[in-house]
């Protein structure tokens, strides 16, 4: 099966579960087992929170936008922000690593999402915003 969806939202925390809805029902039709779908639902889940939160600090007007293509049984994805951007990407995706631990992160989303995606990739200019890239 071939499909694709772009979804866009304003910088609000509630949108975090919106962007997850949407993703698992556009992914339903490939009919994931139950593990892989808690998988993807967390990898959105943890991108989007980032773009939503690093990104724009939850401002309410800026967008973030998540684009999906399914092409045969392979789902691509790329969650995308045009905010704070990230100073050391490398160094963002260590275990642990956070830029606010005063607002009890734990600095695993990045560690969290490898995990469960093949192929993540994070594309980030200071100033301009981040793209983030996987593929499951
Ligand atoms: P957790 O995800 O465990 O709640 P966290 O969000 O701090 O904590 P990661 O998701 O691993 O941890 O991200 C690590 C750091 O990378 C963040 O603290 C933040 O500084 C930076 N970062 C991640 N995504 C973005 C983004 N979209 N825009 C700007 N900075 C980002
Ligand atoms: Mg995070």
């Amino acid at each position: 099966m071939n499909n694709e969806m772009t979804l866009s939202f304003v910088a609000i925390e509630e949108n975090e579960a919106l962007a997850r809805m949407a993703m698992t029902c556009f992914i339903t039709p490939l009919d994931p087992t139950i593990e892989e779908i808690s998988e993807f639902k967390t990898i959105v889940s943890e991108a989007v929170t980032n773009a939503i939160l690093h990104g724009y600090e939850c401002d309410g007007t800026s967008i973030v936008t998540v684009h999906a293509l399914i092409e045969g049984n392979k789902i691509s994805m790329t969650v995308s922000d045009e905010g704070a951007g990230i100073f050391d990407v490398e160094q963002a995706m260590e275990p642990m690593f956070t830029t606010r631990p005063f607002m009890e992160r734990s600095g695993m989303g990045f560690t969290i999402m490898e995990s469960f995606a093949d192929n993540l990739s994070v594309e980030s200019v200071i100033g301009n915003g981040t793209v983030v890239k996987f593929e499951k």
